[in-house]
C-alpha cells in the first residue's frame, strides 16, 4: 500500500471550500468536521471569508476524526470593478503578512454594514445593522449573508436568495460597493505563506470574455496556480467549461461545496461529482502541506 498515492488521485472526495460561524456559515468548525467525515470527505479545508481564526479549531476537529486537512481561506478581491473570490490552501496560518493582510481586508466591513443599513432604512427596513450583527458569529466579519438572515427572520423575504435579489445586489437599496484587496495582494499573501491560490467559482462573476481572460492571465502572472472546477456554485456545464479553461491556462483544479448552512446550501459537504480525470488536482501540488 502506498499512503501518498490517493492524494494524487483526481477521484478523491476532497472538499476544499466551506464556511463556519467564523465568517458567514451557521455551523462551528467542530460541527462541520464530523459532518464532512460522515459524508465521506477524504481531504477537507475550512475556507472562511477573509479570516483564518477558525483554522486551529478545524485542524483539531479533523485530526480527532483522522480526516486529512489543508489550511484554507477565501479572500475578497476587487478586479475590473467586480468582486472576485480567491481561495488560499495549504498556507502557514501563522504567517504575519497573511494575517495582517486579512485583518486589513476585514477592516472596512463594519462601515460598509452601517451604510447598507442606512440604505435599507430608506426603503422602510429599520434596525438592519443591529439585526445582522446578531447573526454574525464574528463581528469583524459582518457580511451580506447576515443581513439576508435577519431579513428572512423578520419576514421581509421568504429566503436568503430573495433578499439578495431584491435588496443586496448591484443597484438595490442595501447594496454598497466595496473596495477589497487587489488580486496581486491576495495571491501574494497566500503564496508567500507557502500556500496555493485558487480562483473560486469563476462562473459566478459577470465578466466579459476579455475581462475573464485578463483575470486568468493576471492571476497566473502573480503566481496563482489553480481554479475551482467542481463547486456547489457551478452547473455540470460550467464545470466542463472551466475544466477546459484550467487546461488552457495550465492551472490545477480544485473541488469544494461552498457549504454555508444546512438550511441554505443546496450542496452539502462532500456531495459533489469528482474532478474530470484529465485535470491535475490541486491536492497533488499540496501533498506536503496536508496535515
Ligand atoms: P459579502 O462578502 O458581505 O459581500 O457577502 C458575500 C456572501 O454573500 C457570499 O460569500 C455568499 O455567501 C453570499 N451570497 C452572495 N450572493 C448570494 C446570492 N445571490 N444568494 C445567496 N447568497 C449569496
Ligand atoms: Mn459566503
Ligand atoms: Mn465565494
Ligand atoms: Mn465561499
Amino acid at each position: 500500500m502506498n499512503p501518498v498515492k490517493p492524494m494524487f488521485n483526481s477521484q478523491l472526495n476532497a472538499d476544499l471550500h466551506c464556511h463556519s460561524v467564523v465568517s458567514d456559515g451557521t455551523l462551528t468548525p467542530e460541527v462541520l468536521a464530523p459532518r464532512a467525515k460522515a459524508n465521506g470527505v477524504e481531504l477537507w479545508s475550512l475556507t472562511d471569508h477573509d479570516e483564518i481564526g477558525g483554522q486551529d479549531r478545524a485542524l483539531a476537529a479533523a485530526k480527532a476524526l483522522n480526516m486529512p486537512y489543508l489550511t484554507g481561506t477565501e479572500i475578497s478581491v476587487t478586479f475590473a470593478g467586480h468582486t472576485v473570490h480567491i481561495v488560499g490552501l495549504g498556507f502557514d496560518h501563522h504567517n504575519s503578512n497573511l494575517t495582517q493582510g486579512l485583518r486589513q481586508t476585514r477592516g472596512g466591513r463594519e462601515e460598509r454594514a452601517r451604510e447598507m443599513s442606512n440604505g435599507l432604512a430608506k426603503v422602510g427596513i429599520h434596525g438592519a445593522y443591529e439585526g445582522a450583527l446578531k447573526f454574525a458569529g464574528n463581528p469583524e466579519l459582518i457580511s451580506r449573508t447576515h443581513f439576508a438572515r435577519f431579513m428572512v427572520e423578520s419576514g421581509v423575504c421568504q429566503d436568503t436568495s430573495e433578499v439578495f435579489r431584491r435588496f443586496l445586489t448591484e443597484n438595490k437599496p442595501g447594496y454598497v460597493p466595496h473596495r477589497w484587496a487587489s488580486l496581486k495582494e491576495a495571491v501574494q499573501w497566500i503564496t508567500q505563506a507557502q500556500g496555493i491560490a485558487v480562483i473560486a467559482h469563476p462562473a459566478r462573476y459577470r465578466f466579459t470574455p476579455n475581462e475573464e481572460y485578463a483575470l486568468f492571465t493576471e492571476f497566473k502572472n502573480h503566481g496563482g496556480q489553480a481554479v475551482e472546477v467542481v463547486t456547489g456554485s457551478h452547473t455540470a456545464a460550467e464545470a466542463l467549461r472551466y475544466a477546459s479553461t484550467a487546461l488552457e491556462f495550465g492551472l490545477a483544479a480544485s473541488r469544494g461545496s461552498d457549504f454555508h448552512s444546512p438550511d441554505e446550501s443546496h450542496t452539502d459537504l462532500g456531495s459533489l461529482p469528482f474532478l474530470p480525470s484529465q485535470l491535475t488536482p490541486v491536492w497533488a501540488l499540496l501533498a506536503d502541506r496536508i496535515q
